[in-house]
């Protein structure tokens, strides 16, 4: 199937974005998807001082040149995150007061305020954003337009993240990376002459991002087996169908091939309909994303600088796949399903745990509400380790089919100038062991590590990871 047909499918799925525009200098076709799909409104471009000069000028004077009605935000920090601050600066933009907007990028001494007091009826009144950049912007355009209940345009500068078509914006709210569900776009116009001249950090970034996709299938698979959360075709086959693919140049992508980098986004955006079709991350993201959250989580920097969602990711993603190599030595079969079921804590000796894990971090309670909504009673746990026993050879044979080693992963995050050691975000190995148990807790998702914690396996495949001949030896 060629990337047109891919797209057209993608769309028939997707819930949300309707049109998809993706080509060298195909910027121009932002004003007419605008026009197309929000008739008389009135645009605000929202850019950065980053991504004004790259596009968002351009963007605007296309816009004035087709007659309709457009004003400009450009935020102006220097460093800006998803972060409250930033999404209620946003809802201002969207209303036109945008010296409100700019005192509050100002203001120092910020309170989150209560998500529910930003949401407002639709009104034609309302400006209609058109996101000029990364992830960060597009992410605080998708909330603000969903908390006016209107759609908006996205128009990317980075194969950066795949979050530009994904259903949900990831934003840290109360110090705690959260996602929020809101809509994706109406448009997405991806101008791959601007992509491919990104920052190559950006789009290695990006790349580590559609590679996470691989252990998170393997997840994906895990929750399936014990009926967690079920897969969904349509959602699995838009993109893990054609991800090995998209992954198998990257040294193109490193160069900045055009074709390599539309390849590249074409695989993100076809993870983002992966997500509206299930209205979940699920497809997207498991213990590979929580890393790269329990990081944002402790405001993590390296060199003084706050490491990119990708970058981060990219550990995690190596990180699981060290821990699927160790799940594959193991002879499942001859698990003692007794035995494992005898040593099952109750949930308050897990509730307990995971309050010990969590102490001192940003956000105490997460691990204790995870495993309060994610633990299961014997008999469940007895039911999924006896059919785990039962169909170990086969079930093992799918996961592989899935996921990659850590060795070839590692290479490929090599060649692809993403971070492929621990050190390269600035952590150490201790750390992302250390990190192993919180990262079990920190959603309500199941993951390899809790079927790992029934089975009584968990440490047999951690452990080795960080043991001597073992893929971040200690
Ligand atoms: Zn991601």
């Amino acid at each position: 199937m060629n990337s047109e047909k891919r797209i057209a499918k993608a769309l028939s799925i997707s819930t949300d974005t309707k049109a998809f525009e993706m080509g060298q200098g195909v910027y121009t076709q932002a004003s007419r998807l605008f026009a197309q799909y929000f008739p008389g409104r009135k645009a605000v471009i929202v850019a950065d001082i980053n991504t004004w000069p790259v596009l968002g000028e351009k963007v605007y004077e296309n816009f004035m040149a087709s007659g309709i009605p457009t004003d400009k935000y450009i935020i102006e920090k220097e460093e800006f995150h998803a972060d409250w601050k930033y999404v209620e600066m946003t809802d201002l933009i969207v209303e036109g007061r945008y010296d409100e907007a700019k005192a509050l990028e100002n203001k120092t001494d910020y309170q989150d305020t209560d998500p529910s007091k930003l949401i407002k009826e639709a009104s034609e009144e309302y400006n209609v954003l058109v996101s000029v950049g990364s992830g960060v912007i597009n992410d605080l355009c998708k909330l603000a337009s969903h908390h006016h209940a209107q759609s908006y345009v996205c128009v990317p500068t980075a194969a950066s993240v795949d979050g530009y078509s994904s259903f949900g914006a990831s934003i840290t709210y109360l110090s705690a990376k959260q996602t929020f569900n809101c809509p994706a776009p109406v448009a997405i116009v991806a101008d791959i002459d601007v992509i491919a001249a990104a920052p190559k950090a950006m789009t290695a970034a990006g790349y580590a991002d559609l590679a996470a996709k691989i252990p998170a299938g393997g997840e994906w698979m895990i929750a399936d087996f014990v009926g967690a959360e079920l897969i969904q075709d349509d959602a699995w086959h838009i993109l893990q169908d054609y991800i090995d693919d998209f992954l198998a140049n990257p040294d193109a992508v490193a160069a900045g091939d055009p074709q390599a980098i539309a390849d590249l986004f074409e695989g993100l955006t076809l993870s983002g309909f992966a997500m509206q079709a299930a209205r979940s991350s699920r497809p997207a993201s498991c213990c590979d994303h929580l890393f790269s959250h329990f990081l944002d989580m402790s405001g993590h920097r390296f060199n003084g600088k706050l490491q990119s969602h990708g970058f981060q990711v990219a550990v995690g993603t190596l990180a699981m796949c060290a821990a699927f190599d160790e799940l594959f030595k193991l002879d499942l079969t001859q698990l003692d399903v007794e035995a494992c079921l005898a040593a099952w804590p109750s949930l308050e000796q897990e509730q307990e745990r995971a309050l010990k894990l969590f102490e001192g971090t940003a956000a105490p309670k997460l691990g204790y509400e995870s495993i309060t909504s994610k633990y299961e009673d014997k008999e469940k746990v007895r039911e999924d380790l006896t059919r785990l026993v039962a169909v170990w050879p086969e079930f093992k044979a799918r996961l592989q089919g899935q996921v990659y080693s850590f060795a070839k992963m590692q290479d490929l995050f090599r060649r692809a100038g993403a971070p492929y050691e621990t050190e390269h975000i600035g952590v150490k190995r201790e750390q992302i062991r250390d990190m192993f148990p919180i990262v079990q807790l920190m959603r309500y998702r199941y993951n390899l590590l809790d079927l790992a914690k029934r089975g009584q396996f968990y440490d047999s495949i951690v452990d080795p990871i960080f043991a001597e001949g073992g893929a971040w030896a200690i």
